[in-house]
């Protein structure tokens, strides 16, 4: 199989794209536009396989687009190029308009056409997989805003969409443009909404490779409010396994949410990277004294979970790790990766979010 990936030089999409070439026997198309979160560096342990070829292209340009659709004959599409920072998103929504939304309605629109020229048994084949957030639906309870006996509920696959950020706005925006393309034209569409993601080649501006960053050059480590906002962390490796299960065995039309079942506070998440660099690299004092309490981001999310009970039962996946083994292996590899940092340019590094 042919699979066009956009957005692989990212965090999850260059662990799906290692997933791919280690794990089967498919090509991989990476079209990446290589934004300040873009970082080929990522792909160094498989960037000479014959079966890996990239190509430079902003989604949102048409003509370079249906070229590029033109030269691969890609019999699936995984798109996950899109802007992903909910706090850049708040400081200007621009771009995440641009290429979450308008970038996907350009992706959409190039593979309308080029799927509705493959012949029959190409066509029935075909899939565009829409990579998704679980932040399109909202929040959701908090246990310290519930009575101890009241039920904990979950995202699940009908939940409605009620995003809070201008980021998972867009990101709604593209689900509900992907789905029309279905509806309207039969383009053989999934989607997957997914929780917290974590683990190697994570860009440093994002929790958990910000927290060890700092611990490790002695700055403080921000924590958002009272630090009690709930996500569900899931191992980016089994996110990447998870996608290609979805992309390859999944059925047209369907949407599958994909969880970690790890719900955990900011904070503990916190007090773990702290414990772990307590252990690995142990200073005079804990990393514990390094979090400093900052100003909560405006809209921010008290909890996200996911029931992933859909993909489990009807695609047999679920994750492999536990938090407590996820967490040890991520900052284990930033301890030992500390190259792959310095090739992220200084000038795109956030200064303190
Ligand atoms: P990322 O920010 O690390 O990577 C995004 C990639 O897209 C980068 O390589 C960037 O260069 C590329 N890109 C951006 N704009 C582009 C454009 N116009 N044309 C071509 N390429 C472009 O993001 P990520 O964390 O790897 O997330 C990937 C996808 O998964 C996103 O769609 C995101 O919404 C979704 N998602 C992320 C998480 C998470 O926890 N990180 C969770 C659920 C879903």
């Amino acid at each position: 199989m042919k699979i066009l990936v956009t957005g692989g030089a990212g965090f999850i999409g260059s662990a799906l794209i290692r997933h791919i070439i280690r794990n089967s026997q498919d090509e991989v198309i990476n079209v990446d536009k290589l934004t300040y979160a873009g970082n080929l560096a990522s792909l160094a342990e498989i960037e000479n396989s014959e079966r890996y070829q990239f190509e430079y292209a902003d989604i949102g340009d048409k003509e370079k687009m249906t070229q590029i659709f033109a030269r691969h004959q890609p019999d699936v599409v995984m798109h996950l190029a899109a802007e992903s920072h909910v706090d850049r998103s708040i400081l200007s929504a621009a771009t995440f308009i641009n290429t979450n939304i308008i970038g996907t309605w350009v992706l959409l629109e190039v593979a309308r056409k080029y799927w509705s020229e493959l012949d029959a048994l190409k066509k029935m084949r075909f899939r565009f997989h829409h990579i998704s957030t679980d932040e399109v639906y909202g929040d959701l309870p908090h246990p310290d805003d519930l009575a101890e006996a009241d039920p904990l509920p979950l995202f699940h696959e009908k939940t409605a969409y009620a995003p809070s950020s201008p980021y998972s706005a867009s990101k709604a925006a593209s689900d509900h443009l992907v789905r029309a393309w279905a509806r309207t034209y039969g383009l053989p569409t999934i989607v997957t909404n997914c929780s917290n993601n974590y683990g190697p080649y994570h860009y440093p501006e994002k929790l958990i490779p910000l927290i060890i960053l700092n611990a490790l050059a002695g700055k403080p480590l921000p924590v958002y409010g009272k630090g009690d906002q709930i996500r569900d962390w899931l191992y980016v490796e089994d996110h990447a396994r998870a996608l290609y299960l979805v992309a390859t065995a999944g059925k047209a039309g369907e949407t599958y949410n994909i969880g970690g079942h790890n719900e955990k506070k900011n904070i503990q998440v916190v007090h773990a990277i702290c414990d772990l660099l307590d252990e690995f690299a142990p200073k005079t004092v804990s990393c514990r004294e390094q979090i400093t309490y900052v100003t909560d981001r405006p809209g921010h999310d008290r909890r996200y979970a996911i029931d992933a009970s859909k993909i489990r039962r009807e695609l047999g996946w679920q994750p492999q790790e536990s938090f407590e083994s996820g967490i040890r292996n991520t900052v284990k590899w930033y301890l030992t990766n500390l190259p792959w940092v310095e090739t992220i340019k200084e000038s795109h590094l956030p200064t303190l979010i």
